[in-house]
């Protein structure tokens, strides 16, 4: 089925002797214009956004548009062109630039299965804290390791490349199914157009090193467990020029012997003696970040609990202070010497509360 060629300087609104400053100047205007993320919903302009696409891949690459030109408009080979696929991004233009960060969301595979543009992975990594340094926040050395572009093929793996000789550099073949042609991505170059004749020494021919770094990662007061602390672009380098990852940094907070956190709030169990709780007593508190006094009343019960207002964690989100809970527990001496035996039996004979009222059957 021949399908009708295109009229691509028509599509980028550019005449037949534009430069290629000219040719790209259309196409960034014309892609931002027509953006789907920008038109969400919008067939037509996604349907053009596409023809764009189509036309900047032949039109800006000089070899294309050599052959586009000499073909006129019976040029078949760029039929069926689908956007995206099959153009080697790496080499036509930086397209990180034109659309940052929402093509990053993407993860490229939007227009085609080969992400030929992809913002690299993430990498999680779990660090360990003291509930007293997710309080105040903290900075912590950290050893990154990750991949990043071959600084010497600048993530292409090529020592050298040509135009592929299969596709002729458009990334497609035309197969005949019957009555029909089909555009297939090209199994020689895996649509990038391009052919790799030599493997970049560096890297043989992955596109990436690993490289490790040591940094100082800043973690924000007020995180808890299973917060993440994203470290933008810090995680494996993208594809084609796509952005890097980023680095997750999952907190997990190390059990304290006095403290327990929930949200905001802390609670703490307070042992006091018979002689405090009954009478009451001014007692030191241990907070997160240092001591309060606390006014016990008299005949404070075990199980009983205080609160101290705005001594818990700051909220990273309201910047709101939780509060501190006080569970007070009775201790009772263990090692209780003979002589002290009469004495307790004499305090009690003093006063005749019945602990269990109410409780006998
Ligand atoms: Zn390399
Ligand atoms: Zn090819």
């Amino acid at each position: 089925m021949p399908t009708a060629v295109k009229d691509y300087y028509q599509i980028l609104g550019i005449s037949r002797d534009a430069s290629q400053d000219d040719i790209k100047k259309a196409y960034r205007k014309l892609a931002r214009k027509y953006h789907p993320d920008l038109n969400p919903g919008d067939k037509t302009a996604e349907e053009k956004f596409k023809e764009i696409n189509e036309a900047y891949a032949v039109l800006g690459d000089p070899q294309k548009r050599a052959e586009y030109d000499r073909a006129g408009t019976t040029f078949e080979q760029f039929a069926g062109f689908e956007g995206f696929k099959g153009f080697d991004f790496g080499e036509t233009f930086d397209f990180g630039d034109i659309f940052g960060d929402f093509f990053g969301n993407m993860g490229g595979t939007r227009f085609g299965a080969e992400p030929h543009y992809a913002k690299g992975e993430d990498i999680l990594m779990g660090i360990e804290l003291t509930l007293e340094e997710a309080f105040t926040g903290v900075t912590r050395p950290i050893s990154i390791t990750r991949a990043v572009n071959c600084d010497t093929c600048s993530g292409t793996g090529a020592e050298s490349s040509q135009t592929c000789p299969a596709c002729r550099g458009t990334g497609k073949i035309q197969i005949s199914k019957g009555f029909f042609k089909i555009a297939q991505t090209c199994a020689e170059c895996r649509g990038t157009g391009r052919k790799i004749t030599s493997l970049c020494k560096k890297c043989g021919g992955r596109g990436k090193t690993v490289y490790t770094e040591a940094v100082k990662v800043k973690i924000p007061a007020g995180v808890d467990n299973g917060s993440i602390v994203k470290l933008r672009g810090m995680g494996n380098a993208g594809v084609g020029g796509g952005p890097a990852g980023d680095m997750l940094l999952e907190i997990t907070i190390r059990p304290h012997p006095v403290f327990k956190r929930k949200g905001d709030d802390i609670s703490v169990q307070l042992p006091v003696t018979f002689g405090e709780a009954a009478l009451g007593a001014k007692i030191e508190v241990p907070t997160i970040d240092g001591t309060a006094v606390m006014k016990l009343p008299p005949g404070t019960q075990g199980g009983q609990r205080f609160k101290l207002a705005g001594k818990g964690f700051v909220s990273p989100k309201s910047k709101h202070r939780g509060d501190e809970y006080v569970d007070i527990k009775i201790a009772v001496p263990t090692n209780i010497p003979e002589n002290a035996n009469e004495a307790i039996k004499a305090i009690e004979s003093l006063y005749k509360e019945n602990p269990r009222k109410g409780m006998s059957r």
